[in-house]
This record gives structure tokens, sequence and C-alpha cells, in this order.
């Protein structure tokens, strides 16, 4: 399958379409999920043009990842929580939905299950107030 640059997450790292960006280097950009399966629900995506884990180059594949242990690191600190949820799809059947790969970085407290899949955030400024506590960490 190839790589698709109408995908929404394409459009939001050439800037078309807004989002609550947290951090953004050469390889790699983080943003707040709109639909947080728990609170603190992060997003790292390569900027590399990649579908998913299948076609993505090794090199690119490492950046992200190292990414996604910081944002991780960061997450368990920022919200406080018991531990961490990753979770990443592949392909239709593998539950992707968004054809740019990404890694959800999801943070998880002791007896709380996560939300169902599909929710929208209820209010968008609950997004910027969790990305700040994130963005505090990082300077
Ligand atoms: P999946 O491909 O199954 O890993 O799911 C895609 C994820 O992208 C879901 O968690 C959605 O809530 C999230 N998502 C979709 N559109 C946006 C958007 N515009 N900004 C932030 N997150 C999004």
């Amino acid at each position: 399958m190839r790589y698709d640059d109408s995908n929404i997450f394409a459009k939001i790292l050439r800037g078309e379409i807004p989002s609550e960006k947290v951090f953004e280097d050469n390889q790699v950009f983080v943003f707040m999920d709109i639909m947080p399966r728990s609170p603190g629900h992060l997003l790292v995506i390569p900027k590399a043009k990649a579908r998913n884990i299948l076609d993505i180059r090794k090199e690119e594949l490492h950046a992200v990842i190292d990414s996604v242990k910081k944002m991780a690191e960061l997450a368990m600190q920022a919200f406080n929580a018991d531990g961490i949820t990753i979770q990443q799809f592949n392909e239709d059947s593998g539950g992707q939905e968004v054809f740019h790969l990404h890694f959800h970085v999801i943070p998880r407290y002791s007896g709380e299950r996560m939300q169902s899949p599909g929710q929208m955030v209820k209010d968008m400024s609950n997004l910027k107030i969790q990305a700040d506590k994130i963005r505090v960490l990082l300077n």
C-alpha cells in the first residue's frame, strides 16, 4: 500500500489543519489526540512519509521510538500517571484508521479503564492545559 498525502496527519504536519503540538524536531512531531482514551493521550509521528511500521525506514523509526520513550517518561510525571499504554496499529485489519505512522502514548491510572474510542474531547482548552504540562517539562 502506498502513502497517501491527503491523510489527516499529513495535513497537520503541513499546517493545513490545527493541532495541539507538544514537541517537534527534524524527524518527529508530537501532539494531543483529539479523541483521548485517557487524559493526556499523546500521538508521536514521524515527519517522514510513512504509512505505518511496515514501510518506515529503520533510522526514521528509531527517532520516533526515542521520542515515544521520552514522552512516556514525561507523561508519567506530567499527569501523575500510574502507568503508560503504548499502542500502534498497522493497516485496516490491524486496527489502523489514520494512514500515517503513529504511536499512541496513553497515561493510565490504577483501577481506571481507557475511555471507549471515537469520543471527541469536549473542551479543546483541556488539550492545551495537558499539552502545557508536558511542554513545561521540556523547557
Ligand atoms: P488509529 O489509526 O486507529 O491509531 O487512530 C487514529 C487516532 O488519531 C485516533 O486516536 C484519533 O482520535 C486520532 N485523531 C484523528 N484525527 C485527529 C486530529 N485531527 N488530531 C488529533 N488526533 C486525531
